[in-house]
């Protein structure tokens, strides 16, 4: 039986960093098992493609949550990268540390190494920021280009819009201070795609120490006593299953949903939902897949009295000639993203901090079915999107395994709008962009709303509207919350698994809260921290 001494089950945007940290020294072998495939793929290199993958089973797990109260007892799409450098492959590539007080509130959970002061120089350990000027600023392997000069030339109105409403401005939003609307920076080099499989995986793929297994679905962690010493998983349309062993230790990277689904498929989980299953019992912890959050938002549509992206890529002229402009240079709407303009702010001074984030894509699109396949298609008008999301709901839901064949998607329970707090920041951030709408900046632009004139709509209809139309931001996390284990934690603030040893969760799943942006830039920065805290341990 093959052994390593160290198997990172998961080669999504925190598995790829602990491939690259735990094989530097070149001494230590590690073993990379990852179930999707190749990223080698147009429409993941080049960054406008994120509307391809979005439904493309290639490389997505295309998860759907259970009917939801909140939403009016609809279902949510929850697109999930299944494919080397995990979601960080397929998503929006909008880079947010977030806020410097999340990673406090980390702390204040009970996780001391986790305050702002000592998670900073960890994010900057692994980022490049590439100015405009193409001047890059730090040494890390992951690319942070600002790519503004590029951006619509309706971010001037979107800009103009906030000063209008003396909404404040930030030129750095990942800064100590990045409360404010301004260019997203997006995680691209030289016009691609900057994933975490291209920061971190392949110059560990490099090294004769590391190997990779794609295709390889892992089933279960082995234990002998208390201890993780392997990994079982299957290949192949048969599903060949192969154990693997760990002299040191091991660490599920699987994502906020399949991390919770391993622990609880190798006995590690809920009682009840065990023995329900019949799975021997090794630890019972009912926090495993609990503590799920994630960001709810909606867009909101407006047809245009001037030309925008729609223009471009809703026809084969423009198409073609953007397509020419990437192809020979690298450049134009096909190299950037479309959520261009945004920002954490708050929707009126009594908000103690930032409480939603706003999108603005100088594009509309919506969703139309070819053949029953899904595409994300631009409006046949001119239209461009304000959208927004709460930045820290409160609402906590479930991802419980459905029975125990590795293969069963687990059901996944957001219980969105459960909390009325959440409600509250909802009809806030609607009644903000109400207030944009209006400004005269955005009065030049706007021809008409599309979906619901939030101008004049009641807080009802806004709040109806809300539950109708919203779905998730793709940020799910905390259902492996790092915390006391008697306050509902499963990992501590080194990332172990409480009740055994030899083995650590690190992804999005560990967050004790959700930060209040994106969550990819913490995912990388939970990556580094796992990887020092094995390092230092041996
Ligand atoms: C459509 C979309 C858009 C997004 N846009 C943005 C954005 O613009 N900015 C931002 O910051 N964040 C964005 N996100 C969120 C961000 O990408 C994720 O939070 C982040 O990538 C999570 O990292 P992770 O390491 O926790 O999990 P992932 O990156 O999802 O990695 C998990 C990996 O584990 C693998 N895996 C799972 N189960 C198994 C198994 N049983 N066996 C083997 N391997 C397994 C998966 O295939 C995957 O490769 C977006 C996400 C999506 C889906």
């Amino acid at each position: 039986m093959d052994s390593f001494d160290y198997i990172v089950v998961g080669a999504g945007s925190a598995g790829c960093v602990l491939a690259d940290r735990l094989s530097e020294s070149g001494t230590k072998r590690v073993l990379v098992l990852e179930a999707g495939g190749t990223d080698r793929r147009f429409w993941i290199k080049a960054p406008i493609g994120y509307g391809m993958s979005f439904y493309n089973a290639a490389v997505n797990w295309k998860y759907t949550t259970e009917p939801v109260l909140g939403l009016g007892h609809r279902t949510s799409y929850w697109p999930r990268g299944k494919v080397l450098g995990g979601s960080s492959s397929i998503n929006a590539m909008v880079y947010c540390r977030g806020l410097p007080t999340d990673y406090d509130d980390w702390h204040a959970a009970g996780n001391p190494g986790w305050a702002w002061k000592d998670v900073k120089p960890v994010f900057e350990s692994f980022e490049r920021k590439v100015g405009s000027d193409g001047v890059a600023q730090g040494h890390g392997a992951l690319f942070v280009s600002n790519r503004e000069p590029e951006y619509h030339p309706l971010k001037h109105d979107f800009l103009h819009a906030a000063r209008d409403l003396q909404i404040p401005l930030s030129s750095d939003l990942n800064g100590d201070a990045p409360e404010g609307l301004g260019a997203y920076p997006i995680t691209t080099r030289n016009g691609l795609r900057c994933s975490s499989a291209d920061a971190f995986l392949r110059p560990a793929l490099a090294r004769r120490n590391v190997e990779l297994r794609s295709h390889a679905h892992v089933h279960r962690i082995i234990f002998k006593d208390q201890r993780a010493i392997g990994v079982q998983y299957s290949t192949g349309p048969d599903r060949a299953l192969t154990t693997v062993l760990a002299s040191g230790e091991i660490v599920l990277a699987a994502g906020a949903i399949n991390s919770p689904q391993i622990l609880q498929l190798s006995g590690i989980g809920p009682p009840a939902l065990l023995r329900e299953h019949g799975i021997n019992i090794l630890f019972a912890n009912e926090a495993v897949g609990a503590g799920l959050q994630d960001h709810l938002g909606i867009n909101y549509t407006f047809s245009s009295k001037v030309p925008t992206l729609n223009g471009v890529l809703g026809s084969w002229s423009g198409r073609l000639k953007a397509g020419l402009q990437f192809l020979l240079q690298r450049r134009g709407p096909l190299s950037i993203g479309v959520n261009q303009m945004g920002g954490m702010v708050r929707t009126d001074a009594t908000q103690v901090r930032p409480n939603v984030q706003l999108y603005f894509s100088p594009i509309s699109y919506s969703a139309t079915f070819v053949n029953q396949r899904p595409l994300l298609r631009p409006d046949s008008f001119p239209g461009f999107i304000i959208g927004f999301n709460p930045c820290r709901p409160h609402s906590q839901g479930h991802i419980r395994i459905r029975s125990n064949n590795p293969f069963d998607a687990p059901k996944i329970d957001p219980n969105y709008l459960n909390d009325s707090h959440d409600l509250a920041d909802v009809l806030e951030g609607a009644q903000l962009i109400a207030r944009l709408q209006q400004t005269p900046s955005m009065q030049a632009l706007i021809d008409a709303p599309k979906d619901i004139d939030l101008a004049s709509a009641s807080l009802q209809s806004i709040e109806e509207d809300f539950r109708q139309r919203s779905g998730t931001v793709y940020h799910p996390c905390g259902t492996c919350a790092m915390r006391p284990l008697a306050a509902g934690g499963v990992v501590d603030s080194e990332l172990r698994v409480y009740g055994v040893e030899g083995l650590r969760v690190a992804d999005a799943s560990i967050f004790p809260n959700i930060t209040s942006a994106n969550t990819n830039a913490p995912a990388l920065m939970v990556g580094h921290q796992a990887a020092r805290f094995i390092l230092s341990s041996v």
